[in-house]
């Protein structure tokens, strides 16, 4: 019988590597990054193009590498962070598995330009699928900068996996503030399709965190502290009046890590009970400081999965850490024992008595990661021939580059031939009316001269109030209709402080209202297309929106209130409509500024062609 084993040969051993360390452009972000991290920079600038897709750059100030190092680096296991296993269990640094390069090399085309500290004259190194392509010597400042283009050229399966540019880039900008957020004392940038979107210069952690969310953060912040002889505990908690209803801000770190851990996170939302509201989640940035001889941070390739030797007591101590940065508001709610907190010297086999806790001890925080683990990786790569499928790629990255919708104040290439064909439509059949209906309760099908549009009713809707709200609140006022009858609307305290400062505002989009004693307002007037609904529902809904934004968006004020706006009544105005409103709905939405995206980030529209439909049809 003849042999059947072969050794896979190094560039296809990197691709499947790559499977398990480089799922998406985010990956090759947060790789590239910890490097640089790694490599004593206090300055890196990130810049990406079309999410990662076209464009990922990172430029930093660190170490930089000599010319052999500029070398190897790309080889597989080849790291400059353990010498030795025992290593392992003493980690400082980000990386130590030496795979980051070689996956992303085989994956996508790097450009590598870097000078070490000791040298006079940098390295320059162009790599196409794991090959050596150039080397040359450059003149760079001291440090690296790496130039990721065109990812999963050679893998049209992965390049397929990709989503849209909005969600692909969130995951960039996500991967990004994990690393921003641990290290205060590096200066970071980041720059998507030529646009500034941080600037972060080194600052406090305090700072840090303020200067990611917005100034309107710093009031709303409590630090939470304490020390162990097992761990020790610090950060910030977000006071419980500004918890939120999407799961937003929710941070932990782990001796500079970001971590994911439902249990630890089990004991934060545990010590809020109470004080927020049912079904909302607090913001919190807790950052552990702990022996590394005491986790095991090899158990998960993407490392967002740590395992600790003291669960239980950390899980007590860190509940017991935010119970009392909550206290401390003085809010009137007397948690037991909760100062002051003595763990200077925890039993290392006992746990900590812990007033009134439930722990479920079923619980089992690594269950839904292994279930992940085994999905990704090898599979996606079984079917894919090499090289022969470079036409195929080519096509299917065009084709993604053709329909990616892009947010611009002017109206891009593709929404000027929908706009044009409709008109188009509309003259070649002589028909007053363009052919479209509405299907599914949520869409409109609309007839254009190369096949036909499908419009999201709600996410159009959002669109054409969010640039008609903008309008009324730039200075051309929307009536309003006066009431028969005044109402007198009442807020809770907060949000009545909220209205005071948005009256102007309201005013021009309608609301004609007035204070009217503590916490109450007068109503005469509501928006002319508001008329049948509930006043101070709407204004709630406003304000519920508005409080969210301010947290999780860097909006202006009037952005906030005309995108707040058009959410909710975007939902409530998403019924069925007559044609002649689907007809109106379809020439404002193409004559809206942004056709294509909703303001909350939402598609429009997908076009589907005739030629692509004869394709399908085979
Ligand atoms: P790891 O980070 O696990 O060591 P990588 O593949 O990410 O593996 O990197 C391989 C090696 O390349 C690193 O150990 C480091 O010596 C070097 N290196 C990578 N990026 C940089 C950088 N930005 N500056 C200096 N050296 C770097
Ligand atoms: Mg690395």
């Amino acid at each position: 019988m003849s042999d059947i084993i072969n050794v896979l040969p190094d560039n296809i051993a990197n691709q499947i590597a790559a499977g398990e360390v480089i799922q998406r452009a985010a990956s090759v972000v947060k790789e590239l990054v910890e490097n640089s991290v790694d490599a004593g920079a206090t300055h890196i600038d990130v810049i990406i193009k079309n999410a990662g897709k076209t464009l990922i750059q990172i430029n930093d100030n660190g170490c930089g590498m000599s010319e052999t190092d500029a070398r190897l680096c790309f080889e597989r296991h080849a790291t400059s962070k353990i010498k030795s296993a025992d290593d392992l269990f003493n980690l400082h640094t980000k990386g130590f598995r030496g795979e980051a390069l070689a996956s992303i090399a085989a994956i996508a085309h790097v450009e590598l330009r870097t000078r070490h500290v000791s040298s006079e004259i940098g390295t320059s190194i162009v790599l196409e699928g794991s090959k050596c392509k150039e080397q040359t010597p450059c003149t760079i400042e001291q440090g690296t900068s790496f130039l990721v283009k065109n990812l999963f050229f050679n893998v049209p399966a992965r390049r397929n996996f990709l989503k849209s540019d909005n969600v692909e880039y969130s995951h960039i900008h996500e991967e990004f503030l994990r690393i921003a957020y641990v290290h205060p004392k590096i200066a970071f940038t980041l720059y998507h399709n030529d646009k500034l979107e941080y600037n972060l210069p080194i600052s406090t952690l305090k700072q840090r965190i303020i200067n990611i969310l917005g100034n309107h953060s710093k009031e709303r912040l409590i630090a939470a502290e304490q020390a162990s002889n097992i761990i020790n505990i610090s950060g910030f908690i977000g006071k419980p009046e500004f918890a939120k209803k999407t799961r937003g801000n929710q941070y932990m770190f782990v001796n500079d890590r970001f971590i994911k851990h439902p249990y630890f996170h089990h004991a934060v939302a545990s010590a809020f009970e109470g004080v927020i509201p049912a079904k909302h989640y607090p913001t919190y940035f807790i950052y552990f400081d702990i022996d590394p001889q005491l986790i095991d941070v090899n158990i998960h390739p993407t490392k967002t999965e740590i395992k600790f030797q003291d669960e239980k007591i950390i899980y007590s101590i860190l509940m017991a850490t935010v119970k009392h940065a909550i206290g401390s508001l003085n809010l009137g709610i007397d948690f037991e024992n909760i100062s002051p907190i003595d763990f200077s010297a925890v039993p290392q086999k006992g746990i900590p008595q812990q007033p009134t806790l439930t722990v479920n001890p079923d619980y089992n925080p690594f269950h839904s990661s292994k279930q992940k683990s085994t999905s990704s990786g090898h599979g996606h790569f079984s079917s894919v021939k090499p090289a022969t499928t470079d036409e195929r790629w080519k096509r299917i990255y065009e084709s993604i580059q053709e329909n990616t919708p892009v947010e611009s104040t002017e109206h891009n290439e593709e929404t000027q031939t929908v706009i044009k064909s409709i008109i188009d439509e509309q003259e070649d059949t002589h028909v007053e009316q363009l052919a479209a209906f509405q299907t599914l309760y949520k869409y409109i099908v609309a007839r254009i001269k190369s096949g036909f549009i499908v419009i999201n009713k709600e996410a159009a809707l959002e669109r054409i109030l969010y640039e008609r709200y903008n309008r009324y609140l730039s200075g051309n006022a929307q009536n309003s209709q006066k009431l028969i009858f005044p109402e007198t609307l009442t807020f809770s305290p907060q949000n009545s402080d909220i209205v005071n400062d948005l009256l102007k505002e309201l005013n021009n989009l309608g609301f004609d209202m007035e204070p009217f004693g503590k916490n109450t307002f007068i109503l005469n007037g509501v928006p002319i297309d508001l008329l049948e609904d509930n006043a101070q529902e709407t204004i709630e809904q406003l304000l519920e929106s508005y409080k969210n934004n301010l947290l999780s968006l860097k909006i202006s004020k009037k952005n906030n209130i005309a995108h707040s706006l058009a959410r909710s009544v975007g939902k409530k105005k998403n019924k069925y409509l007559s044609e002649e409103e689907i007809q109106s709905l379809i020439g404002e939405l193409f004559a809206s500024e942004s056709p294509h995206i909703s303001p909350s980030g939402k598609k429009i529209c997908i076009t589907f062609k005739e030629k692509e439909m004869m394709q399908l049809f085979g």
